[in-house]
């Protein structure tokens, strides 16, 4: 038998997508859900005894590295007209949170980005099966292993 286990975090940012004809060409916000499902065998031996992963180390890992980098920040394409703006805003505010990132802040992007993220840092034989961003509660983008 095979076994997967999910985790789901959440945050809240803004973006946009400037390539867009109409509304997601706007800044606007999301409350970001971000799924992450691990597959692996049974672990024999630990505290984790029979677990996949012990459901506190995945949170861990995508609270630390996509929740606490992203919540409240505004995630900017380098290649977007609005790129340069908020740099310079960002370098006289210590508290502007903008997180510039090399692709459309799509949610597909945005899954394959935080895939990259959450599979290089699990340990082990375990994989990273698939990663799922909501960004709406009807409207996700997964990325799948081997993709
Ligand atoms: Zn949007």
């Amino acid at each position: 038998v095979k076994y997967s286990i999910t985790k789901e975090i959440q945050f809240d940012a803004g973006h946009r997508v400037p390539l867009h004809e109409s509304k997601c060409k706007n800044p606007h916000g999301h409350r970001y859900r971000v799924v992450a499902e691990v597959e692996g065998e049974l672990q024999a031996e630990g505290s984790s005894t029979d677990m996949v992963l012990d459901f506190g180390d995945l949170k861990t890992i995508m609270q630390t590295l996509i929740h606490d980098k992203y919540d409240h920040s505004f995630i900017v394409w380098t290649g977007d007209s609005l790129w340069s703006t908020l740099q310079a805003w960002k370098e006289s505010n210590s508290f502007a949170k903008i997180v510039p990132v090399d692709f459309h802040p799509t949610a597909e992007q945005l899954a394959n980005h935080f895939f990259q993220i959450v599979s290089s840092n699990l340990f082990g034989d375990l994989k990273l099966k698939s990663l799922t961003v909501w960004e709406t509660p009807t409207s996700s983008a997964t990325v799948e292993e081997g993709n």
